[in-house]
Order: structure tokens, then sequence, then C-alpha cells
């Protein structure tokens, strides 16, 4: 990697932050009275502060996924964990990202929240990118680089050769989506996290755990980064009852396994279905619990599906998405219902 220097790329009000120091945090130790927190003391189970580091459900996750305790932060879904990366490095109107393009909106969207310049770089005809044409893009000002793979809403890895080359070659942060590497055939960087002081690697338990309900996304990077989002969130950004849930869960890995293994089957038996259809021109390969499919008409025949009560995700207007709708691989029973429906459409 070419001259990494985090404290360069940190806001200057960022590195110098003194967090807030919760009464959880402040004490360690064995104790049985609280009355640091002005808490009330009835109502249990729910009356106390969660752990503002969570140390429990990491324990469990990095028995799940590799890594230690220390290169994990948990955010209130993905979502959260963006949103921090624009917080901790990008100084508004000054700096920018760079982006693939089509990717998940969420990126773009924290950016504009964030006051930062978005910059994409179009996917190749395979919905692949090269790691020059995204440093092409970059200038001093560039902190942060988005990848997503498996891709949203394109369903495929990206070349992980590639995706090597860009965190070597970049200077900056390198962001990786990994929302769906529970379904992919390729493996997730977190086990090269060491190699690599730039990556910074989201996951979430929002799909194949099935928890998008509870709110939970892991970013796993370095200490030094994991400290500085650790500093930078709210102290108690996961609650109680979500920490208890995914504690449970992790426990029971074997569910989560079975349920991929459910999912994986159906994607291919719709896509085999699907292909059968005659308007239907295009499937691109996933990677993910869904599928990108390209139809004569894309607003036709979601507006149709609405009309049956099915709804997908129509993707007509996204780059290089014209005519595609994104499926989402349901149980098997759904499935059935969509494949009803659109026999139906003409
Ligand atoms: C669904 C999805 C997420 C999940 O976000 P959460 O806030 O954890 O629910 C993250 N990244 C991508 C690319 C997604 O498609």
């Amino acid at each position: 990697m070419s001259n990494f220097d985090l404290k360069r790329l940190v806001r200057p009000n960022i590195w110098n932050l003194a967090p807030y120091s919760c009464a959880r945090t402040e004490f360690t130790g064995e104790a049985s009275t609280f009355l640091d927190a002005n808490e009330n003391p009835y109502n249990a189970n729910i009356n106390r502060y969660p752990d503002p580091f969570q140390i429990d459900v990491k324990k469990k996750i990095v028995s799940i996924k590799g890594a230690s305790v220390e290169n994990i932060c948990l955010g209130n879904g993905s979502d959260e964990t963006i949103d921090l990366m624009y917080r901790i490095f990008c100084e508004p109107v000054v700096d920018n990202v760079v982006a693939i393009d089509p990717t998940y909106g969420m990126y773009r969207v924290c950016a504009d929240i964030n006051n930062v310049e978005y910059r994409s770089v179009l996917l190749d005809e395979n919905f692949n990118f090269s790691a020059g044409n995204m440093l092409a893009k970059a200038d001093a000002h560039t902190k942060i680089m988005w990848l997503c793979t498996p891709n949203n809403p394109t369903g495929n890895a990206l070349n992980t050769e590639e995706i090597k080359d860009l965190i070597k070659e970049f200077s900056g942060i390198v962001v990786l989506d990994e929302a769906y590497i529970d379904f992919s055939s390729k493996p997730s960087f977190v086990k090269n996290l060491a190699e690599y002081p730039n990556l910074v690697i989201l996951q979430t338990f929002s799909k194949a755990w099935g928890c998008a309900g509870i709110r939970l996304g892991m970013a796993f990077a370095s200490t030094e980064i994991i400290d500085l989002m650790n500093k930078v969130k709210y102290p108690y950004n996961i609650n109680i009852l979500t920490q208890e849930r995914i504690s449970s869960m992790l426990d029971q890995p074997k569910q989560v396994e079975e349920w991929k293994k459910i999912l994986l089957n159906e994607r291919e038996t719709l896509g085999h279905n699907l292909a059968s259809l005659q308007y239907v021109e295009k499937i691109y390969p996933s990677d993910a619990n869904f599928l990108l499919v390209k139809v004569d008409d894309a607003n036709k025949l979601y507006q149709f599906l609405v009309s049956k009560g099915v709804i997908v995700r129509n993707r007509n207007s996204v780059s290089l998405c014209k005519g595609c709708v994104r499926i989402t691989v349901g149980s098997p029973e759904e499935n059935t219902e969509l494949l009803k429906a659109m026999k139906e459409y003409q």
C-alpha cells in the first residue's frame, strides 16, 4: 500500500475528540449495586443501559466470523456504520468519495447528508470494476472508496484481484460492503483483515441471518479505525433487546445455514422458471439472495405485479439496469406466488 497514514485521513476534530464518558465505561470490574447512571431500579431486564461496546455479542461474533473483539464495531444497521465513515473521514464540502455505479443507494444518501462530494465510476458490461478506473477518479481529497460485493442491485461478486489491487494502491480507506457474503461462492475478506490497514468490511444481520427488524450491522477493521468508530458512535447505539436477541441467534448458526441452503436452492429454481418466460430477456448471475432480471418493460411488469399483490424492486432507472427488476428470493411458497403472477403478465 502507498503511504498509509491514518491521521492524515481523519478529520482533525474527530482525531482530537474526547468521547463522552458514560457511566458504564468508567467502571470496570465486579459490582452488585449500580447507583451511577440515574437508572430506575425497577422494571428489571430493560432498566439498565446496555453495554456500549457489546462485548458479549462480539465474542460470539468472533467465534463464527473470525477477527477479534477489538476489530469489530456494531452499528444500528449497516446504515449507521456507513454514515460513521463519512463523519470520521470526510470534511464536508472539502473531501470526496469514489464509488462503483450502480450500487447500494445509502452510500450516496449519506454523502449528500454529510455534504460530501460523491463520484461514481460506471461498472463494465459484466458489472465488474477496474481498480485503475476508480483510482483515476481520485484526487488528494478522496478519503473513501466504496465497493459492494456481492453488489446490490447487480447481484454479482466483484473480481477479487481488482479488489485487492484497489486496497493496495489506494492510500485512503476502502470500504467493502459484504452484506450478501453468506450467499456468495467467494470468501469474505474478514480473514485477510490483518494484511490491510486501510480496509473496512461491512456485514449485516439483516439478510442471511433474518434479523432486519432488530437493526444490527458489523464493521470489521484495524483496532485504530475501530477505536475511532467507537469514539464517534452514540454510546448506547445497540439496545438491550437487540443485543439479547442476536446473542441467542448467534447460538444457532446451524439454523442460518439451513435457511441459506433453502434460499440458494430456491435461487436456482427461480432462475430456471423465470428463464422460461418469453418476455424475460436476461437473468444476471447472482451471488446474493436476489436476482436482477431484464424484461421487455420493467415499469409495466412492476405495476402488473403490484396489482397482483406481489412487490418486487423496479430498477429501471438505475445505471446499466434499464428494463430490470430486482427480485428477492423468497420462501418456496412466495416464489410460487411470484411465478403464478408473472405467468399471467403479457
Ligand atoms: C441490505 C443491505 C445492507 C443492510 O443494511 P442494514 O442497515 O444492516 O439493514 C447493507 N448494504 C447493502 C449493499 C445492502 O443491500
